[in-house]
């Protein structure tokens, strides 16, 4: 059976579009990491992550480029624009693990065409959490429209490079 005859339930991929993937189960495990590599690996705070079995999991356009991180992980990636799209532990065997899932590989939450359907229930390597996390949410906030001129959002829009949130 390849990817085309399965019914995904969650399709992803990287800014660009060079890369595109498709879950076909639900993420039973999604969650935030604040652990120093994943910071470094992210360019961010943290990682947001959510995993399905190996054979839950397919490239369906272009290939992921990856770096291992060290002999236990491996990180995968877009080359042409960067985006960071999977995490696997490769000492993971064919033993399922607390959640179920065999051989797992967990995708960005952020590289989801819906993340907002994957919502967070753990969080992991809380030693490098940012000491200000929890005031982040009371931060002033504003939207795109509200601090950015017409002119550049007219220039966004008119030279958009950005993948869209579908196949
Ligand atoms: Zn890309
Ligand atoms: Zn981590």
């Amino acid at each position: 059976m390849t990817a085309a005859d399965r019914q995904a339930v969650h399709t992803g991929g990287c800014q660009c579009g060079a890369v595109r993937y498709a879950l076909f189960a639900e993420p039973a495990n999604a969650s935030i990491c604040h652990c120093r590599m994943c910071q470094k690996a992210f360019g961010s705070f943290f990682a947001p992550l959510a995993g399905v079995s190996m054979s839950d999991f397919a490239v369906t356009k272009g290939d992921l480029s990856v770096f291992k991180s060290s002999d236990a992980v491996e990180r995968g990636f877009c080359k042409a624009c960067g985006t960071p799209l999977t995490f696997r532990y490769l000492t993971h065997g064919a033993e399922p693990s607390s959640e179920g899932l065999v051989n797992e590989i967990d995708v960005s939450i952020g590289s989801l065409d819906q993340p907002q359907r994957v919502k967070p229930r753990k969080q992991y390597g809380t030693e490098a959490r940012m000491p200000w996390f929890d005031d982040l949410h009371g931060l002033a906030g504003a939207q795109t429209d509200e601090t950015t001129s017409a002119e550049t959002l007219g220039l966004i829009k008119s030279s958009n490079r950005q993948h869209p949130d579908h196949d």
